[in-house]
């Protein structure tokens, strides 16, 4: 395996054999099942793997946890090199964002809602950081997780509007045996706390079981969301959402499929889930 914080050795171990076709899974590292899974699935679908491993500031609000994210280089490096991860780019910051950095990707409409109402500039700093790893490794593939559903639509808005030659694949939510969606920050989470947090998965299942059961009214739905998060004491909902899987605009009638999704604070922790229900199936 090839690590490094360097965009030159990136690009020589990227362009060796130009006919491979490489995957890249970028994450902010202290990896867990769900990154796992995605970097499985890049080993699958290419001939090369690299793994970013970088938290990016600029996605961070400055009241957020940029400080505390959890860090684990070390125990990171092992995962990716049992895995057989062929290159791992871990930069710096004044690597990612030299001295005179000025430019931003800025998407509108999708970025706007849901996280985006809550985080206004999260998805700027998100899409900067990806556009410019997409340019720094030029992979064939790039593998994002369900779990961060408005993300993945505001990124293949990002592709489609600035013509990336880069084919998006979206890997399914890895969850704890009790539903929890695995993330690095559930490391957060004192053991009541840790309990508490099921009810995001609670809450989804229970208006996921309304939708198969026939429910198409957006209103009742999001009700069911916030009712099942409001009987959870430890915790404080942010949004509860049945919105257009693609505009992620709400919707009072679901027709062709929805995203149900939320975000409550849990203590100081901040959680989201969701669930994307199409055609009586989901994701
Ligand atoms: P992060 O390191 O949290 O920025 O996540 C890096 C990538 O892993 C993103 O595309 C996430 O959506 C994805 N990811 C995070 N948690 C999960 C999970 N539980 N299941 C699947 N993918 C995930």
């Amino acid at each position: 395996v090839i690590v490094t914080g360097r965009i030159e050795d990136v690009r020589r171990a990227r362009w060796g054999d130009p006919k491979l076709s490489w995957g890249l899974v970028p994450t902010m590292g202290s990896l867990h099942e769900g990154h796992r899974s995605l970097v499985r699935r890049a080993g699958a679908d290419n001939d090369r793997v690299a793994v970013s491993v970088y938290v990016n500031p600029t996605q961070f609000a400055p009241s957020e946890d940029l400080d505390a994210y959890p860090r684990d280089p070390e125990r990171d490096l092992d995962l990716l090199q049992r895995e057989n991860v062929d290159l791992v780019f871990t930069p710096g910051d004044e690597v990612m964002y030299p001295p005179g950095f000025q430019t931003e990707v800025i998407v509108r409409e999708v970025a706007k809602p849901l996280e985006g109402a809550s985080r206004p500039d999260h998805f700027k700093g998100v899409a900067t950081v990806v556009a410019k790893l997409f340019n720094v490794v030029q992979p064939s593939r790039a593998y994002f997780g369900q779990k961060d559903a408005q993300q993945t639509v505001v990124l293949r808005q990002m592709v489609r509007d600035l013509s990336f030659n880069v084919e998006l694949v979206i890997c399914t939510t890895v969850r704890e045996p009790d539903g929890l969606a695995m993330s690095s920050r559930n490391a957060y989470l004192a053991p009541a706390e840790r309990t508490a947090a099921t009810v995001l998965y609670r809450a989804l299942s229970k208006a996921r079981a309304a939708y198969e059961q026939g429910e198409r009214r957006g209103a009742v739905l999001r009700r069911i969301l916030t009712k099942t998060i409001a009987a959870e004491p430890l915790a404080r909902p942010d949004y509860a959402s049945a919105a257009d899987p693609d505009t992620l605009a709400e919707l009072d009638y679901i027709g062709d499929g929805v995203l149900l999704s939320a975000a409550i604070f849990i203590g100081k922790t901040r959680l989201i889930d969701n669930m994307l229900l199409t055609n009586g199936s989901d994701f």
